[in-house]
């Protein structure tokens, strides 16, 4: 007997890559310029020349140096660089507590792998997960694997900061854990300061009240890519934080998988969560993160984002669409644009785009009536050239 859960999982695949998919069909139709894709959130900056310089590098060892197993958790220089460079980004957030060592963390295959590592890491089935509404969709899927339960949470519906007062009445004996992600997919908020103090201090009270301890698991594939917001360090701010982390935005390198858990040593189960990520990582046969992806991470750990290019799409499209007519929230990072769809309904709003040749992606994916998510990590061409065709779908409406 095949296992129907899988079948399930696999058969109905994500809506987000079935646009894309439908996208990819319609270009080969009727021609890459007449389609506006904006439904992945694939980078369109290439990797920094760092990167090149390091494979380049890497390229001259001795093959067995390069291609071999490395510990589980990875290199220890890998490790190393990347303990040094958050503690020299973050210390002053952390004030006289320690940011990271380099066996606080752990290599993975991107931020995919992080989270479902610390899921399993945190959670036991029949436990309750908390995501904030709208959310990536995948959390659903990687929380269910567990054995756990989805619980969503709307944000606030006018700013889409987390209401940290719906958290706190949605958490219950079971309550494991909640995820959050900032800069945000799909509404580019960043959560503030204040905002994150709150949920804080509202995970702190009802883990006391419920007698179970809530772990935060921040997923942050997004920070450096802001629009000059701060994005606080989330340890500083909660003790039972575990970090998630992933290059594929930051340095373009979503198809290489890299990135990382880091178990802050602030949390005060420390000692025993860093094997436990360990032993996930272990059963859910990771083995170890890409080799020739870990050295790249030692020559490239500081490398600045190259934010310019998005921070350029996302002055166009928020010009251009507020001129046609539309409502957004205004993107303080991420590359996405959370734009209000002209009718209730986000799906048949969807269905209207696509007959101009538009490809956002409705928000039902997300968790959230009413709305549709524009990647803007897409050519600057893309964007100019689909004005008209957002105007014509808005002058449907009027
Ligand atoms: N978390 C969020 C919020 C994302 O947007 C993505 C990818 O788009 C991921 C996790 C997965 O990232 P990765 O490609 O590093 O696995």
């Amino acid at each position: 007997m095949i296992n129907e859960t899988m079948y399930g999982y696999g058969a109905s695949k994500s809506s987000i890559r079935e646009i894309a998919a439908y996208g990819a069909a319609r270009k080969a139709q009727i021609g890459a310029e007449n389609v506006f894709d904006f439904s992945l959130g694939n980078p369109s900056v290439p990797a920094p020349a760092e990167v090149a310089a390091s494979l380049k590098a890497s390229a001259e060892l001795p093959p067995a140096q390069v291609h071999g197993y490395t510990p589980a958790n990875g290199l220890p220089a890998c490790r190393e660089a990347v303990a040094a460079s958050l503690s020299r980004r973050f210390s002053a957030e952390m004030g006289e507590r320690p940011v990271a060592d380099a066996d606080d963390l752990y290599i993975t295959c991107g931020a995919a792998a992080s989270l479902t590592i610390t899921l399993h890491a945190v959670t036991n089935p029949g436990d309750e997960v908390i995501v904030i509404a709208p959310y990536f969709p995948e959390y659903r899927v990687w929380i269910e694997t567990c054995g756990c339960t989805c619980v969503e949470v709307m944000a606030d519906a006018s700013t889409f900061q987390i209401d940290a007062d719906a958290v706190a009445a949605a958490v219950t004996e079971r309550t494991a854990a909640v995820i959050i992600d900032s800069p945000n997919n799909p509404v580019g908020t960043v959560y503030t300061r204040e905002t994150l103090e709150k949920l804080a201090a509202a995970l702190e009270r009802r883990g006391q009240e419920t007698g179970h301890p809530i772990y935060l698991i921040s997923d942050e594939p997004y920070r450096e890519i802001t629009y000059g917001a701060e994005v606080p360090w989330v340890p500083a701010i909660y003790e039972r934080t575990i970090v998630c982390y992933s290059y594929s935005k930051s340095l373009s390198l979503p198809g290489e998988r890299i990135g990382w858990v880091l178990v802050p040593p602030t949390n005060p189960e420390h000692d025993r969560l860093v094997p436990t990520v360990a032993g996930a990582g272990r059963t859910l046969g990771f083995v170890c993160a890409p080799a020739i992806f870990q050295r790249v991470l030692i020559d490239c750990v500081d490398v600045p984002s190259d934010v310019d290019a998005y921070a350029r799409n996302r002055e166009a499209l928020t010009r251009g669409l507020a001129e046609a007519g539309y409502e957004y929230i205004e993107p303080a990072g991420a590359f996405y644009l959370w734009v209000k769809a002209l009718e209730l309904d986000a799906s048949a709003f969807f269905e209207r785009a696509k007959a101009h040749e538009l490809l956002p992606v409705p928000s039902d994916s997300f968790g959230c009536p009413g709305w549709v998510r524009v990647g803007y990590c897409v050519s600057y061409e893309t964007i100019v050239n689909s004005m008209p065709a957002w105007q014509a779908l808005a002058a449907e409406y009027k």
